[in-house]
């Protein structure tokens, strides 16, 4: 199948609620496979599909950069066929509590909190669960862990301070606040946009300084942080950058892998999103795991993890990306091994 072989892919549909989703399962070994439930509009179900089948694919590496014992999975639900919301997440949630546990589900771009109670009253297999058993915000998790790698990135790459550095953010929504936040707390100038105006009116209280969407890939800044929707970050928005590192956070932060090419020939280091974004998915399955909420620890190693792929990209001459994909295959190699 498409990407290097899907284990499972399950096309759900449910006439009533308008649910027309995909459940992508890329790999089964190690399990469970963890994936968030994406909700957005689709052109067609075929685009629905790319977009499990690419998401999922890079889950597994995500599990294996970040030392997760698990796979790759992806939900990708047809927002704009849906005509009874939560009718649609209940029939989604008894298909996922139907794999029986070997799919772990969490959150993603368009799935909200009334999504996330609604879902928990169908199925027992989602991540990220507090020890309240009430699912957390994933947002925070993946903050704090992006920001850890971003920090190593500017000791790595930079001879600024972080007080003395503007942090631009392309959507300013559950990640993008979160940490809006952090490096305001760090001293940093934060530059943000977004497309939502309640969004833009939080974060200019926090100390925000608010650029239009269309203007924030060119503002002027030391790191770029695309963390709206993918694919934002393409042969067209690169010679417009001014950054020097930009941090993937969004899923498939680039249009097309090979643009980590052109951003190293433009002299800008790209963090790669799934090895920078991982922080929900540590956290999820540490709960998982241990049934404990946090683990600063744990998301402080994605500095670790970042200073790595940037050692591998000097040392083999790659772009970041690859040098992450190279990393990744070794572990997922090492741990079938085992
Ligand atoms: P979110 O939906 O809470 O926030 C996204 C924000 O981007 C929204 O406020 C939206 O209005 C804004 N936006 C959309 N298009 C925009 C544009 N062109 N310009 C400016 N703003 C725009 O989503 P999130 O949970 O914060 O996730 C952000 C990104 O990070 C997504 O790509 C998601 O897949 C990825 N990600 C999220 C998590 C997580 O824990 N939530 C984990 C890993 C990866």
């Amino acid at each position: 199948m498409a990407f290097e072989g899907h284990e499972q892919i399950l096309a759900v549909q449910d006439a009533p609620s308008g649910l027309r989703a995909w459940i992508a399962i890329h790999a089964l070994d190690p399990q469970p496979a963890f994936g968030g439930i994406r909700i957005l509009d689709y052109r067609s179900e075929r685009d629905a599909l790319f977009d499990a089948l690419r998401l999922s694919r890079i889950m597994t590496y995500k599990c294996a950069l970040a030392g997760v014992q698990g796979s790759g999975a992806k939900t990708v639900v047809i927002a704009n066929s849906i005509n009874d919301r939560a009718a649609a997440i209940r029939v989604l949630g008894r298909h996922i509590e139907g794999l029986g546990g070997i799919y772990r589900a969490g959150p993603d771009a368009g799935f909200t909190s009334e999504d996330q109670q609604v879902l928990m009253e169908e199925t027992q297999y989602i991540a990220h669960f507090g020890v309240d058993g009430r699912m957390q915000s994933a947002g925070d998790a993946t903050a704090e862990g992006a920001m850890h790698g971003i920090l190593r990135a500017l000791e790595l790459r930079s001879e600024l301070r972080v007080e003395e550095t503007t942090v631009a953010i392309q959507g300013l929504g559950s990640v993008g606040v979160s940490l809006a936040k952090r490096f305001l707390e760090l001293g940093a100038r934060v530059v943000g946009a977004d497309a939502d105006s309640s969004k833009i009116a939080f974060a200019q209280n926090i100390g925000v300084t608010i650029v239009p969407p269309s203007k924030i890939l060119s503002t002027s800044c030391d790191v770029l942080v695309p963390c709206a929707m993918g694919g934002t970050i393409h042969d067209v928005s690169i010679p417009r950058i001014q950054a020097s590192i930009v941090a993937g956070v969004a899923n498939n932060t680039l249009g097309h892998d090979s643009q980590a090419a052109l951003l190293k020939e433009n002299n800008i280091t790209f963090l790669p999103d799934f090895a920078l974004n991982a922080g929900a998915l540590i956290e999820g399955s540490h709960n998982l795991h241990t049934n404990e909420n946090s683990c600063p620890q744990k998301l402080a190693e994605i500095g670790e993890t970042i200073a790595n792929i940037l050692q591998r990209s000097d040392d083999d001459k790659l772009s970041t990306i690859e040098a992450a994909f190279v990393l990744a295959s070794e572990k997922v190699i090492a741990t079938k091994n085992h």
